[in-house]
């Protein structure tokens, strides 16, 4: 099968193959309709399957398909444990959007507070963060995640590890008007994951 099967916006199709991608991964082949018919995605894919993409080519379709009607803070919310790994999913977003004018964001520790400033009252529309400094902001009262339309959780299993459950059950409840949720797990064994997912998803497309 190719991309084009998708029936994809054609500025996000150039976008995918200006990355070199020429046929979609299994776990592309199986989460992208489901998530095109906008349903919640519960996924268990490890890094190196090609989830990155799996989760942002629907979501940038989304975007494309009803454009930002006002203004606010972000309209896609990624949020994933490493700063390594939200910087390697800011690279992907950008190449996926480099034929539209969609704009990203990427929030993470190590970096100082003034040069988020710009990206928080920024009218992004997919905002990528590691849960540390996020927190930090919504607390401040500086983001909020209530107009969020598609929440992925990117690694949620290692975010639990880290301790991050009830921050992850912050933002979903906080995003609880959003369209779609989309969680992704290495693994969906143990770890309270499945239990965790439950409480944060509605009637999921399971992906193996
Ligand atoms: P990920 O699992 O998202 O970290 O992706 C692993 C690697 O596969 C990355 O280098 C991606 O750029 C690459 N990749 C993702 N999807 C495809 C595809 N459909 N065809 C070729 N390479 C891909």
């Amino acid at each position: 099968m190719t991309f084009s099967e998708f029936d994809l916006d054609s500025r996000l199709e150039k976008g995918i193959h200006s990355l070199g991608y020429v046929k979609p991964t299994k776990v592309q082949q199986s989460a992208i309709p489901e998530a095109l018919e906008g349903l919640d995605i519960l996924a268990s894919a490890p890094t190196g399957t090609g989830k990155t993409a799996a989760f942002l080519i629907p979501a940038i379709q989304y975007l494309l398909d009803f454009p930002r009607n006002a203004p606010g803070f972000a309209r896609v919310m990624v949020l994933a444990p490493t700063r390594e790994l939200a910087y390697q999913i800011h690279e992907v977003a950008e190449g996926l959007c480099s034929f539209t004018d969609l704009k990203i964001g990427v929030i993470t520790g190590g970096i100082n507070y003034g040069s988020h400033k710009d990206i928080l009252e920024k009218n992004n529309d997919i905002l990528i963060s590691t849960p540390g400094r996020l927190m930090e902001y919504m607390d401040a009262e500086t983001f909020h995640c209530e107009n969020v339309e598609i929440l992925v959780l990117d690694e949620a299993d290692r975010m639990l590890d880290m301790g991050f459950r009830n921050f992850m059950s912050r933002i979903a409840e906080e995003s609880r008007n959003r369209k779609q949720a989309m969680l992704f797990s290495a693994t969906l064994e143990g770890r309270g994951i499945i239990e965790f997912s439950n409480q944060v998803l509605t009637e999921a497309a399971r992906v193996d």
